[in-house]
């Protein structure tokens, strides 16, 4: 499995492009399409995921087959209108027809890839899992966690959804929306927040 990491100068936006047995998967297809499709040779990528509807993570999704992206369902509403998903401010407005929506809390996309709902930066934010790799989106990252001042952001809804962090293995990679990579277990010390949402981690 191989991670490139592509980000954009102006908003420090990451996007990332993984060859998983040799399909070619991106997260967040943000503002540099022509970067993206050079590292892709051209190709059509096999599958693309929203980590959530923000226009810095979603603003290549017009130069892609829409039937190969996938974001969670309670994205929906916010991907649908462009002054939720900012798009509106980058006169480019956006097409989600054709895109595909995934249902529930924990998602098995199929055997190396799950999905978690992670609501709080948006409602519909997902953090993607694959092998021991955590794509966060805007949910997590090392010092701090997304904003939540946005539409459909909600700051205790995003405390609650970290607790999921304590569930994955601490030498795990986190790839977040922003900023560089880091291991779990450095953010388990760095992250007040991510500390805090685990007293609170019901006994199981
Ligand atoms: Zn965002």
């Amino acid at each position: 499995m191989k991670i490139i990491t592509l980000n954009d100068n102006d908003l420090d936006q990451n996007t990332y492009i993984i060859n998983l047995d040799d399909r070619i998967i991106i997260i967040d297809p943000g503002l540099n399409f022509k970067r993206i499709n050079k590292y892709i040779y051209n190709q059509n990528p096999d599958i693309i995921f929203l980590s959530h509807g923000h226009y810095d993570h979603i603003a290549s999704i017009n130069c892609f087959d829409k039937s190969k992206i996938y974001a969670h369902i309670k994205e929906k509403q916010l991907l649908s209108d462009p002054n939720r998903n900012l798009s509106a401010y980058f006169q480019n407005p956006l097409n989600i027809d054709g895109i595909n929506f995934l249902k529930g809390k924990i998602i098995n996309f199929d055997n190396k890839i799950k999905i978690f709902h992670t609501p709080g930066h948006t409602e519909g934010s997902i953090v993607i899992i694959i092998k021991d790799n955590i794509f966060s989106g805007d949910t997590l990252f090392l010092d701090t966690i997304g904003r939540t001042d946005l539409p459909t952001g909600n700051q205790n809804k995003l405390c609650e959804s970290l607790r999921i962090f304590s569930e994955f293995n601490k030498n795990s990679i986190v790839y977040p929306g922003h900023g560089k990579f880091f291991t779990l277990g450095h953010a388990f010390k760095s992250n007040n927040f991510l500390c805090k949402s685990q007293i609170f981690k019901p006994i199981l």
